[in-house]
């Protein structure tokens, strides 16, 4: 039987008689997928290559790979990972790079750093002492035993989120009494430092969002019983560029949807290229939505006043990434942002966001990589003055070799990772929230995947995508 798509397609020769546009402005396709991150780029290969369904993948950028930012250095052509650092092995995860014949080992050794405690909006250090190593893995190890039974609510995606009256109790207290509960502080450094520090003060958020943040896999890998892997040439982005290379000319670049036109029979999105402001219009029998639902994000998706209402009550942190090549740095430090109240030992309190994470040396150079996290409106301007407002900071206290009058932070490269971690409040998930969300699911032949609608990590979004193509395929 001759596929809907090829159907369209013969329709489709008849089309440029009675619409301006011409026919090579016209695709048609069985699924388009908007953004080609871990989520969008993972699904299109899947579709295309293994389900043999034809897709158009719509990116922003110019490359593939969305959060994953590898440095190339023009001398030299060594790597650094700015952005994502590395892949949790979860099931079938390293299948993914195998079918790209890409090498993988256990990660690139990070140089050994002495940790520096500094509250960055004084510059002042900070005599905090964290718990012993030994003591951060026994807490995190017992913390996975807590947190075990909940594992199917939230990985991978919300399909088992509980109804309102069967929420445990713990999921909606703020994750700091949850870990005080538990007597799990001792763990908490780590958990912040490794991806905790996503949404901002961790203690503060409930503690199912923290989770999200940080989670089941996350507490395996830092055990031992997950490994973590990274490739071994070409640094992170060597996946995505394979991708990009199978891909080919499926992939509209550069590209967002400007309008779009979606019902139960399939949906067509008008696309501009941003660069050469041409339009394709991509006609196809199912959408997936890849991208952060953010306000801007879904403007041009003709939501339904459900869509709009379930949609906007997500807030978001807002990451960014870079490196600085400062010669006034020490390169045997990570000087890492904490509060002076965090001194001698309360491991459960951090910065408010916005904040400079930390300036942590690459091993490459001069590099320092910085980590910025932001609140639901902090721009990439933002982001830069805030970390310039940090270095300065930094330098006033005496905390750096340079003369304490302002110097210049000097990018070497800068990425907006953009709103990420999206959550709502405690209210709102007592009100049914993660239900009404996944009302959206294959509503007017859209699904949704990415962050906010599984988990906020590579490879836990890919099995999430697993479970979601079949239902994307269903009746293709
Ligand atoms: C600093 C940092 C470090 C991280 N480290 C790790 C790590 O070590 N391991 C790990 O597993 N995870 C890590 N993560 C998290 C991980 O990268 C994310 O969970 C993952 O990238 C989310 O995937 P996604 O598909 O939802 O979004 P993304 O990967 O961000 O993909 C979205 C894509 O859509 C594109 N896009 C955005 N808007 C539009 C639009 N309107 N139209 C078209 N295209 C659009 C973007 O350019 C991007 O390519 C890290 C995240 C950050 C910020």
């Amino acid at each position: 039987m001759r596929s809907l798509a090829s159907i369209a397609v013969a329709i489709g020769t008849i089309l440029p008689f009675c619409s301006a546009k011409s026919l090579s402005d016209i695709i048609y396709r069985d699924v388009a997928v908007i953004g080609g991150g871990a989520s969008g780029a993972y699904a299109a290969v899947r579709i295309r290559d293994d389900f043999h369904k034809s897709i158009a993948l719509i990116e922003k950028q110019d490359i593939l790979g969305g959060m994953v930012d590898t440095y190339i250095d023009k001398k030299t052509g060594k790597t650094f990972d700015y952005g994502v650092q590395g892949f949790l092995n979860v099931s079938g995860a390293t299948d993914f790079f195998a079918r790209f014949n890409i090498s993988i080992g256990s990660g690139s050794a990070s140089p050994s750093l002495i940790t520096e405690y500094i509250d960055f909006r004084t510059g002042e250090k900070v005599e905090f002492q964290p718990p012993s190593s030994a003591k951060q893995i026994a807490a995190i190890s017992k913390f996975l035993k807590v947190i075990e039974p909940w594992e199917s609510m939230l990985f991978p995606g919300y399909w088992n989120f509980p109804e309102p009256s069967d929420i445990p109790e713990d999921f909606l207290i703020p994750f700091g009494k949850f870990l005080t509960k538990y007597g799990l502080e001792d763990g908490a450094p780590i958990i912040y430092s490794s991806t905790g520090l996503g949404v901002g003060n961790m203690s503060e958020v409930a503690t199912m969002f923290a989770l999200q943040s940080f989670g089941w896999d996350m507490a395996r890998a830092l055990t031992g019983q997950m490994g973590l892997f990274t490739p071994t040439l070409g640094g992170n982005q060597a996946l995505y560029n394979a991708v990009a290379k199978d891909l080919g000319d499926n992939v509209l670049y550069s590209s967002t949807v400007v309008n779009s036109h979606r019902t139960e029979k399939g949906v067509t999105l008008t696309v501009r290229n941003h660069k050469t402001k041409k339009d394709t219009v991509v006609h196809a029998r199912r959408l997936l939505v890849a991208i952060e639902p953010t306000h801007e994000n879904v403007k041009p998706l003709d939501l339904s006043s459900f869509e709009s209402k379930t949609l906007s009550k997500f807030t978001y942190s807002n990451e960014y990434a870079g490196l600085v090549d400062n010669k006034v740095f020490n390169s045997s430090y990570y000087y890492f942002n904490l509060p002076s109240s965090a001194a001698p030992d309360n491991t459960l309190v951090y910065q408010e966001d916005p904040m400079v994470a930390s300036f942590q040396y690459t091993g490459l150079n001069d590099l320092f990589r910085v980590m910025v996290i932001g609140n639901t409106t902090t721009t990439a301007d933002e982001a830069k003055v805030l970390s310039q407002d940090s270095f300065n900071a930094l330098l006033k206290a005496g905390r750096l070799s340079g003369s304490n009058e302002n110097q210049e932070l000097s990018w070497a490269t800068f990425a907006t990772h953009g709103a990420m971690h999206a959550r709502v409040t405690v209210e709102q998930v007592k009100e049914g929230f993660f239900q009404d969300l996944y009302k959206l699911q294959g509503a007017r032949s859209t699904w949704w995947t990415g962050g906010a609608f599984a988990a906020n990590f590579q490879t836990q979004l890919w099995k999430f995508d697993e479970g979601l193509i079949p239902k994307i395929l269903r009746g293709l």
